[in-house]
């Protein structure tokens, strides 16, 4: 079989693939030019949705709705949209080799795709405690969340579950999005987790404090302090429970797992240089091999307003910014990539958002009685501001902290610190 040839390939079909082809078209694409190849079996899509509006809704959020580039309120690329504009998605296509001095990619059909520049954009995977070995962890009724499949079979075993017990393991961004869906379709809820609260990676305590609270009000249990065992199953190969640390089992035929992710890159890890598990890139988004950019969640690419200090960021908002850089860089810009880390949730009737660092010297200040507005910024000693914080915030203050945190003002600490509101404290910034 022939190869195909294309001048841009695109290995992955997630986020950046999708906001990569919008800016391509942008650009100016010739027909025949780009291919995107995706294990997945649809367009590419706004993968935030799974945890959202996929499980919850009346109607719940359901695909063509979601396709990118609607999660940043434009226009949606429909499967139409990429023939219209001459592009090949390649769908159902899980490539299994990629050789870089040919440039070559063999899909698991056997056919091979050639390219001048490849775009790695394969995302990550669930953590799962198969992975790590645990007992009992391939029962029926555990279940991750990845991708629409994953978040299909999910939402089916909610529906089947109404009035019953769930566990969610996990009290990170899965654990605490999964945990607000549940409750909100009629299923009890555990979650458990190993830290000492929630999203402990970049709450605060005092800031955790408001959330399991309004979780708790809410009617979901939080075990902190143990972590999973091992599962019990019944003779079916169902779960029936979830066996703890410290020896309590949890009776459940629901058990969500979110206990992390991993970057899929074990393609080109053989040819390219590695850092923090991703693939090192330069500003203009290129590896090792000048003719492979890396976006998304396999890149480890320098944070240029933080010193270049280097980082590999799993979130939709750089994976969207990243595809868009690397198009530019290939129609000739020699920007260097410049990320603001920006990180954001929506739970129950909740929805914060964050911008910036938090280096370990700063310290974070908690403005407002979290009822329902919450403003924090995190202080260096010097009084620089270097992270910004919102929950419940208008449109208008959420573009306020971002510019905050873009601008990192130097501040009398002693004179912020007079502030009580999250108005007071909003307004403290010009
Ligand atoms: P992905 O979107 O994961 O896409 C990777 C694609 O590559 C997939 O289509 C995959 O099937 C394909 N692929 C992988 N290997 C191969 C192969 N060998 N051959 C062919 N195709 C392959 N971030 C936020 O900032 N806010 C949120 O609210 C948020 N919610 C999320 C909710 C869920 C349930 C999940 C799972 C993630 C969420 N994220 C969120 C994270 C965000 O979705 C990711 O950071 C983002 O999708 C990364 O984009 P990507 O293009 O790098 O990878
Ligand atoms: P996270 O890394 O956010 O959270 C994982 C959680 O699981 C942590 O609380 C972690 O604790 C805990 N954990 C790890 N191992 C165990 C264990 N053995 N037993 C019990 N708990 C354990 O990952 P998620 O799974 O929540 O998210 C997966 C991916 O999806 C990430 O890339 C994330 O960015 C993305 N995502 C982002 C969203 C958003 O931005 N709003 C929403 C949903 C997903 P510890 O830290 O101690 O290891």
């Amino acid at each position: 079989m022939a190869a195909k040839d294309y001048r841009y390939v695109v290995l992955g079909g997630g986020v950046a693939a999708g906001y990569a082809a919008r800016a391509f078209v942008e650009k100016g694409l010739g027909k025949g030019e780009l291919a995107i190849i995706s294990e997945e079996s649809v367009a590419p899509y706004e993968r935030p949705a799974l945890s959202k509006g996929f499980l919850m809704g009346n109607p719940p959020a359901r695909l063509p709705g979601f396709h990118t580039c609607v999660g940043s309120g434009g226009e949606r690329l429909s499967p139409e949209w990429y023939t219209e504009h001459g592009i090949d998605l390649l769908l159902s296509k899980t490539v299994t080799q990629v050789d870089p001095a040919t440039k070559t990619l063999k899909l698991v059909s056997g056919e091979t795709v050639q390219y001048d520049k490849l775009f790695v954009a394969t995302g990550s995977s669930a953590v799962t405690f198969s992975d790590l070995g645990f007992s009992g962890a391939d029962y029926r009724g555990i279940y991750c969340l990845r991708n629409i499949q994953d978040a299909q079979k999910l939402y089916d075993a909610i529906q089947a579950h109404k009035g019953k017990e769930a566990v969610v393991i996990g009290g990170g961004y899965i654990g605490m999005e999964v945990a607000a869906a549940l409750v909100q379709n009629q299923v009890s809820c555990t979650m458990v987790f190993p830290e000492a609260h929630m999203m402990e990676r970049l709450f605060t305590p005092e800031i955790a404090q408001f959330y399991e609270d309004f979780y708790r009000r809410q009617g979901v249990k939080i075990l902190k302090g143990p972590s999973c065992k091992s599962f019990v199953g019944n003779e079916n190969g169902h779960v029936t429970g979830v066996v703890l640390t410290n020896g309590t089992e949890l009776k459940s035929e629901l058990v969500v797992v979110g206990i992390g992710a991993k970057p899929n890159t074990k393609l080109l890890e053989p040819f390219l240089k590695m850092e923090q598990r991703g693939f090192l890139v330069n500003g203009q988004l290129q590896t090792s091999d000048s003719n492979i950019f890396a976006i998304g969640d396999v890149a480890t690419f320098p944070l240029k307003m933080y010193d270049n200090r280097l980082a590999r960021v799993e979130h939709v908002g750089n994976a969207r910014q990243m595809a868009m850089h690397a198009v530019d860089v290939v129609f000739g810009s020699q920007k260097a990539y410049d990320y603001l880390p920006f990180f954001y949730s929506r739970v129950f009737d909740k929805s914060w958002k964050f911008y910036g660092d938090t280096p370990k010297d700063a310290t974070c200040l908690v403005f407002g009685e979290m009822n329902p507005k919450l403003f924090a910024v995190w202080v260096r000693t010097n009084g620089q501001v270097v992270g910004t914080f919102t929950e419940s915030a208008t449109p208008e203050e959420e573009k306020k902290i971002e510019r905050i945190a873009r601008e990192r003002p130097t501040v009398d600490i002693s004179k912020l610190k007079a502030c009580h509101t999250a108005e007071e404290g909003l307004n403290f910034f010009s």
